[in-house]
């Protein structure tokens, strides 16, 4: 029998664990999660969400995969039957102890998944569509670094699951600089990294959402020009095909086969992702086949599902 890439898991709350003041890990248990694949990196997942009664609508998530009917049937409810669902990252997959971890940001109570997060408490039920370890493909994953040693990786809190999955899995002789802005130093998270790997936590506090995360890429991408421009090598060049063709519209681009010896990986809120990814292709001349860049969220708008 084949498996669908995506399948819905039904699970519980069997952990709450403050990680720092604005991250919060829940464990979510259920017998199926033996099935749950363990890629890690950046593996997406879905939450579907419980009503404010706590139910979630059966559309027959059970029976399909992602991509089935019961996803456009999820879409033709009507808004008090239609649960909401969010887009979150597993942080780590315990198959073997039927349990996968998933790290909230806890943003207030405006968002449902952070509500959600905010209160949530042993027992209570999430159903979670994620990968399943029995499918010949598997879907949701971008870290695609090809056979680049040195690595740029950036992104905020909602990127520091997916960041410190990543960081994880280099490989002992990779090279490189990783920078996420949290809400405040103390959300800074313990994260192991190889030697030649500098990983940054950058506490926003008082300043506005991105600042101190585009500073620190810009201050980076000026130590890697100074050896080219020294040296006598010409400076940026660009990628002429870019400018014209980007527009603020476009929020997620992933090469699908990274080439050269240089990678770099951006996620977070989508306006400041997308003028990072700008700098780095358009005035540092990084080829953007290079470049995998992922709005996760975008200030004043709730996620589309
Ligand atoms: C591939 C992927 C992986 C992700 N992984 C994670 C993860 O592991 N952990 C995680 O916490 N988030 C993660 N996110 C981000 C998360 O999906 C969004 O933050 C989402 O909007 C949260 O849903 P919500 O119901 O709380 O808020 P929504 O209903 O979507 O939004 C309500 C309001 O809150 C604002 N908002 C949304 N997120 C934030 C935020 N973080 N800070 C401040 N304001 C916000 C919106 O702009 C909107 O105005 C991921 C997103 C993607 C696409």
């Amino acid at each position: 029998m084949s498996h669908p890439a995506y399948r819905t898991y039904s699970t519980t709350v069997s952990r709450v664990t403050a990680l720092s003041p604005n991250f919060t890990r829940i464990t979510l248990t259920g017998d199926d999660l033996v099935h749950f694949a363990t890629d890690g990196l950046d593996q997406r997942i879905k939450l579907i969400l419980p009503l404010a009664d706590g139910s979630i609508t059966d559309v027959g998530q059970f029976d399909e995969g992602f991509n089935g009917d019961w996803y456009k049937r999820w879409r033709l409810l009507p808004d008090e039957k239609r649960n909401p669902i969010r887009t979150y990252t597993v942080r780590a997959a315990r198959p073997e102890a039927r349990e996968i971890d998933v790290d909230f940001v806890l943003h207030g109570v405006d968002g449902p998944a952070s509500a959600w997060a905010s209160g949530a408490a042993e027992g209570d039920a999430l159903q979670v569509v994620g990968p399943d370890a029995r499918a010949a493909e598997r879907g949701g994953l971008e870290w695609k670094p090809g056979d680049a040693g040195t690595v740029l990786i950036a992104g905020d809190e909602t990127a520091a699951p997916a960041i410190c999955a990543i960081v994880q899995s280099l490989p002992a002789d990779a090279r490189g600089e990783v920078f996420v802005e949290v809400p405040t130093a103390a959300d800074a998270l313990e994260l192991e990294a190889p030697a030649a790997v500098r990983v940054t936590w950058l506490g926003r506090d008082s300043a506005p959402h991105g600042e101190r995360l585009t500073a620190a890429v810009h201050a980076w991408g000026e130590r890697r020009t100074a050896p080219a421009l020294a040296e006598g090598r010409s400076g940026p060049a660009g990628d002429e095909t870019t400018e014209e063709e980007e527009s603020d519209d476009i929020l997620w681009e992933v090469p699908e086969a990274a080439s050269g010896t240089e990678y770099a990986w951006l996620a977070g809120e989508a306006g400041t992702i997308t003028s990072l990814r700008r700098h780095l292709v358009r005035d540092l001349g990084i080829d953007r086949r290079s470049v995998a860049f992922m709005g996760y969220w975008r200030t004043g708008r709730a996620e589309a599902s």
